[in-house]
């Protein structure tokens, strides 16, 4: 069932957004708002602003123009209340580091260790706990990262195509994590995409970025083969089923 409630308090705001590289704009006078315990896609072509618009709602980049509000306060002041899944994660696979060990790293002061464990659990990755990092699959991998993100319980998971480099069976599995996270947490995700069809079994809320917003709604309703060809051009609006 899509659950994204409307009478929610919102955990994003973000209002007349605009950020620049020097003088180049990556994206553009951006508004909008994320209920709390909704799973948002993102979705629009390279280089239209996913990343930038994820990391601007992280406080990553820094704003030209406008705000953003994480459960009504600065990001500066929130960064507790969130986790990242970064577009690429690189690091040296010979480094002899359990994923145990890796994780240790993330956890935050006081925190009990048994985080660690019951995190792992909960992306089925316990039985590899103490396996090498760098000798985990890409799916495994990706999972780990998001027991990462999570160890601190979030309130707010954002993720930046985290399906890229996962097999197509493990694929499915990943978002059904992602759909579990959300149903039993609550947890609000925010995570850029490139499968439409993805996008529109599991995420409540879909933004289209192309610099600008070109929409904002429930997938199932803005996604037609209109906005998808305005999106994308004519190409993939064919091989939209
Ligand atoms: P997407 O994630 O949708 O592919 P990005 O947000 O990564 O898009 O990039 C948006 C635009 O901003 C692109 O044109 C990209 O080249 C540019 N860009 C991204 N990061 C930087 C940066 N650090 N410095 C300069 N330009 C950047
Ligand atoms: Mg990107």
């Amino acid at each position: 069932m899509k659950f994204c409630p409307e009478i929610a308090k919102n955990a994003i705001i973000v209002k007349d957004l605009t950020v620049k590289y020097d003088s180049f704009i990556a994206i553009e006078n951006i508004n909008l708002e994320v209920k709390e315990g909704c799973f948002v896609s993102i979705i629009g072509p390279n280089g239209s602003g996913k990343t930038t618009l994820l990391k601007a709602m992280l406080g990553l980049v820094k704003q030209s123009k406008g705000e953003v509000l994480i459960f009504g306060k600065s990001i500066n002041n929130q960064k507790d209340l969130v986790g990242y899944v970064a577009q690429r994660f690189d690091f040296d696979k010979t480094f002899p580091i359990t994923c145990e060990e890796f994780l240790r790293f993330s956890l935050r002061m006081g925190r009990s260790v048994s985080k660690i464990d019951e995190k792992l659990k909960e992306v089925d990755m316990l039985n590899e706990k103490n396996k090498v990092l760098g000798k985990l699959s890409g799916g495994q991998l990706q999972r780990v990262l998001v027991a990462r993100a999570i160890l601190n319980d979030p309130k707010i998971l954002f993720l930046d195509e985290p399906a890229a480099g996962i097999d197509v069976g493990g694929e499915k599995n990943f978002y059904e994590l992602m759909d579990y996270l959300n149903q039993k947490y609550k947890i609000t995700i925010v995570m850029v995409s490139h499968e439409l069809d993805i996008v529109t079994k599991y995420t409540h809320r879909v933004i289209c970025l192309n610099k600008k917003m070109i929409c904002f709604g429930d997938p199932d309703k803005v996604l037609d083969a209109h906005m998808i060809e305005k999106l994308y051009g004519k190409e993939m609006a064919v091989h939209k089923h």
